[in-house]
C-alpha cells in the first residue's frame, strides 16, 4: 500500500556447528513471526544436513518472506568439517568466504530491500568495521552465555598479571582473582576450555579473546541470557558495548510469544523419537537424561567409565549416544557384556533425541550435560537440575555457574570414574534431590517470567525489533 513502510529485511549468518544455527533459526523464526523479512545463510553442507534431517523447511515455508541462502565455506567436499578443524574452517572463511559475502552485501545479491545484518558473533571478522561501502548495520549474536563472555574479555588482564598461562595439571585449583565480579569464583580448571594452553599465542584462544573483544564494534550486541540468571554480568559488559539485547531463553521466548509448539525441529541429525516412548513408560523424576550435544568426543574409555557409573548407579538412564560421540568411531558402540543386562533393563540409548520435549517429560528428573548453552537453557526452563561435565569452550565457565553460583547442581568437570558418576548421579537424583529440585524450580519460575509479557526478555525482544525496525547507524 502506498505510504507504508517497507517491511525490513535481516541477514542472519550462524557459524555452521548446530549450537550456533539452532539459537540463530530460533532468532529467525521470532523475527519472522513478528513480522520481518528474514535471509538465513548457511554453508551448503550446513544447509544440506539441517533440510535432511529436519521439517524445517516445512516449518518456515509458513513466512513467505523467509528464504535459506547458500554461501560456500571454501572447504573441499569430503572436509569433515567437525570441531577438530575449527582453525581450518575460520581461515577458509576469512580468505574464501570474506570476499564473497562482501560483494553479496554491495551489491544487493540478498535483494535490494536489505535493511541490516545479524551475524554470529565469533563471525566478527567476516565484516570489517570501516568497510564504507557495506552500508547497512551489522549486529552481533553470541551463542554462549553472559558468564563466558566476560570471562573472554579478562583474558588480557589475566594474561598481563601472570594469572595466564595455566601451568599444567598441577596448576588447575588455584584462584583465579581477577575476573571483576567473579573474584572468588573460579579456578583455573573453570576458565573458558580453550585457556589450557601453554602457549598464551595459542591460535583458538587468540581468537576467541579477539573476537570478543571486537564485539563493541557490532551495531549491536545480542545475547540468548535473562536478566535474572545472569544480570550482574549483563550489566559489565554493557559497559563496553551498550547496546545489548538479552533475549533468552530463545526457545522459551518463541514459545510464549507466538507458538505453543513444544518441538525443535532445526536438527543436524535424525532424531529418534522412541526414547519418548520408553520416557512415558518410567516413573516421575526416575530418568537421568545424558547427552553431551553435538560437538563432544571422548576415547572409548571415557564412554565405558560412563557406562559403567550409569549402569552402577542403579538409576533408569536416557543417553544420547551420538554415531561420532567416540573418536574415530562412526556407527553404533556395541554394549560390553557385563553392561548389558543392566542397560537392558534400565537404559534407554539414541543417536539423537528430541531434547526439549525429552527434557520437559516428567519421567526426566536430571541431566547429565556437557554444559553447552544451548542445552543448559533447557535445562534451566525444564526445571531439571544438572550435573555438568564440560568438554570444551564456554562449557567449564558454565558449569561453574551452574554448581557455584546458580546451584542448580553438581560440577564433575574433569572426572568421570564410574564411582564418581554413580556417586554423583545418586547425589542429585536421590540425596539432595528436593534442595535441586527446590532451585531449579524457582530458577524456571525466572526463566519464564523474563518472557512473558512485562519480563526483561520480553522487553528488549520488542526493542530489538524497533530498531531493526529504524536503525540508528
Ligand atoms: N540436541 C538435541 N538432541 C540431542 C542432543 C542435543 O536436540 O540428542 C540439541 C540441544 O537441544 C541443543 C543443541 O543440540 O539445542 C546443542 O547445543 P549446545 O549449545 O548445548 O551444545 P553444542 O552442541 O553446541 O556443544
Amino acid at each position: 500500500m502506498e505510504g507504508e513502510p517497507e517491511a525490513p529485511h535481516v541477514l542472519i549468518f550462524p557459524l555452521p556447528f548446530q549450537g550456533h544455527i539452532n539459537s540463530m533459526l530460533k532468532l529467525a523464526e521470532l523475527l519472522s513471526r513478528a513480522g520481518i523479512t528474514v535471509t538465513f545463510l548457511n554453508t551448503p553442507h550446513s544447509h544440506r544436513q539441517l533440510t535432511h534431517h529436519s521439517d524445517v523447511l516445512l516449518r518456515f515455508s509458513r513466512f513467505p518472506a523467509f528464504r535459506f541462502r547458500t554461501i560456500t565455506d571454501g572447504l573441499p567436499p569430503d572436509h569433515p568439517r567437525t570441531f577438530d578443524f575449527f582453525p581450518d574452517i575460520i581461515a577458509s572463511f576469512e580468505t574464501v568466504t570474506k570476499p564473497i559475502l562482501r560483494d553479496f552485501l554491495i551489491s544487493g545479491h540478498f535483494g535490494s530491500d536489505l535493511t541490516c545484518a545479524i551475524l554470529d558473533g565469533l563471525f566478527k571478522f567476516l565484516v570489517d568495521a570501516d568497510d564504507a561501502e557495506i552500508k547497512i548495520p551489522v549486529f552481533g549474536f553470541r551463542t554462549v552465555s553472559a558468564c563466558s563472555i566476560w570471562t573472554y574479555l579478562s583474558v588480557p588482564h589475566l594474561i598481563q598479571d601472570g594469572q595466564l598461562p595455566i601451568r599444567g595439571e598441577e596448576d588447575m585449583e588455584r584462584m583465579i582473582t581477577n575476573v571483576p565480579g567473579m573474584e572468588n569464583l573460579l579456578r583455573c580448571r573453570d576458565l573458558p576450555g580453550f585457556c589450557r594452553v601453554t602457549d598464551i599465542n595459542d591460535y583458538l584462544l587468540q581468537f576467541i579473546v579477539e573476537q570478543t573483544q571486537r564485539s563493541y564494534e557490532f551495531h549491536s550486541l545480542i545475547l540468548n541470557s535473562f536478566q535474572d540468571l545472569e544480570g550482574p554480568i549483563l550489566e559489565k559488559i554493557r559497559t563496553l558495548c551498550p547496546n545489548l539485547y538479552a533475549i533468552g531463553p530463545l526457545h522459551a521466548l518463541l514459545k510464549a510469544k507466538f507458538s505453543n509448539e513444544t518441538e525443535s525441529l532445526n536438527n543436524l541429525w535424525e532424531v529418534d523419537r522412541s526414547c519418548l516412548k520408553w520416557l512415558d513408560n518410567q516413573p516421575p523424576g526416575s530418568v537421568i537424561y545424558v547427552s553431551f550435544g553435538s560437538i563432544t568426543v571422548m576415547g572409548k574409555e571415557k564412554l565405558v567409565e560412563f557406562w559403567h557409573g550409569l549402569v552402577d548407579s542403579g538409576r533408569n538412564f536416557l543417553w544420547v549416544v551420538r554415531p561420532d560421540l567416540v573418536r574415530g568411531e562412526n556407527g553404533d558402540v556395541e554394549i560390553p557384556a557385563e553392561l548389558e543386562e543392566g542397560t537392558r533393563k534400565r537404559g534407554c540409548m539414541v543417536g539423537w533425541a528430541p531434547q526439549e520435549e525429552v527434557l520437559s517429560h516428567e519421567a526426566v528428573g536430571g541431566f547429565l550435560t556437557h554444559s553447552g548453552w544451548n542445552s543448559t537453557l533447557e535445562s534451566v526452563v525444564a526445571g531439571k537440575p544438572m550435573i555438568c561435565w564440560s568438554y570444551i569452550a564456554d562449557q567449564q565457565v558454565n558449569s561453574r555457574f551452574v554448581s557455584n553460583v546458580w546451584k542448580l547442581g553438581l560440577d564433575m568437570k574433569d572426572v568421570c570414574d564410574r564411582g564418581t558418576v554413580a556417586k554423583m548421579v545418586n547425589e542429585l537424583m536421590v540425596d539432595r534431590k528436593e534442595e535441586f529440585m527446590r532451585s531449579a524450580a524457582a530458577m524456571a519460575n525466572l526463566a519464564k517470567r523474563s518472557v512473558s509479557p512485562g519480563g526483561s526478555s520480553y522487553a528488549d525482544f520488542d526493542r530489538l525489533v524497533q530498531d531493526i525496525r529504524l536503525p540508528s547507524q
